[in-house]
């Protein structure tokens, strides 16, 4: 079976959003919604993964590997893509299991086989792939330059992406960025807003990814992160119910309610200039918000 099938490329749309600071700034700002790929395998995970697959299976490799914590989108999103691709899979996971979450159990549902790492032993773990050669690992988070060459494809979705004068993403890893640093226009500027405290290699580690051929510029914004890595005060979940009820927008709050807050603050302040063509990429992790207590927003 095709995992062209069950994906629903067809559904991601570019949503324009409508508001006052956008009249205000005289700025555009529309969303190109990845999130509508799939409920559980949304956004930028699978385009990373893409040519990952692609070469396992061109290896012949016979099962995939991969690393994560307990809430890793990364983690499901392999889960799937390797069930629909018919690759048996082991994800290394950072932790006891003391319970299990949603994100495992959805990992599990899919096939992948977990296996539990100390936090000693995570930090060891690039120890573990010469003791599996048979494996094809994929590194955590996809991190790599075959994840940015899948990230690549994901502005392909942007309808008139020429338009555009600014592109703003959420940014883990990287990889993602350095795709659409890659696949950007020659006068587009591209910010990734880092959802890690002080994560101040982060410029490093994209231009690593880059090829040396991008004409696009970019920068990463450091103050966005709401207190680290999954941190979400209840000003952030104020924030994502705001969205919701004004724009029919559902955000994350890992990656994607920081970023778009990070949006409109650098449009309302003019960090990205009045008369800009935003485009935010709405890059999915909604499967994250099952770890709020039910009620906590009204959506997922
Ligand atoms: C993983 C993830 C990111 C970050 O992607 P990187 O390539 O690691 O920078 C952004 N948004 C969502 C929803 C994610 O799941």
């Amino acid at each position: 079976m095709s995992i062209n099938n069950l994906l629903h490329f067809e559904a991601i749309i570019t949503q324009n959003i409508s508001a006052s600071w956008l009249l205000d700034s005289q700025s555009r700002l529309s969303l190109l919604r990845l999130d509508l790929l799939h409920p559980v395998v949304s956004g930028n995970k699978w385009f990373k993964l893409q040519f990952y697959l692609a070469d396992a299976v061109q290896n012949n490799a016979k099962t995939i590997a991969t690393f994560g914590g307990a809430y890793s989108n990364h983690i499901v999103a392999t889960a799937f893509a390797c069930q629909q691709w018919g690759l048996p899979c082991v994800g290394y996971i950072r932790g006891a299991p003391q319970y299990l979450s949603h994100t495992l159990k959805d990992a599990m549902s899919y096939g992948m086989q977990l296996q539990f790492l100390s936090r000693s032993d995570y930090r060891r773990k690039n120890e573990l792939m010469p003791e599996h050669p048979e494996y094809y690992w994929i590194p955590e988070g996809g991190y790599g330059i075959t994840g940015a060459e899948g990230a690549a494809t994901i502005l392909s979705h942007a309808t008139a992406l020429s338009s555009y004068t600014h592109i703003v993403a959420a940014t883990g890893t990287g990889t993602m960025l350095a795709g659409l640093i890659r696949g950007a226009c020659a006068h587009q500027h591209v910010t990734g807003i880092s959802i890690m405290k002080g994560n101040n290699e982060l410029p490093q580690l994209v231009s690593e990814l880059l090829s040396g051929e991008e004409k696009a510029t970019f920068h990463i914004e450091q103050d966005y992160h709401f207190g680290g890595y999954a941190k979400h005060p209840p000003q952030l979940i104020d924030y994502i119910n705001t969205c919701w009820h004004q724009y029919q927008l559902p955000l994350d709050i890992v990656y994607t309610g920081k970023a778009f807050f990070a949006t409109e603050q650098m449009i309302r302040q003019h960090t990205i200039p009045a008369g800009s063509n935003v485009l935010f990429i709405h890059s999915g992790g909604l499967q994250g918000n099952l770890s709020l207590p039910a009620g906590t927003i009204p959506f997922s």
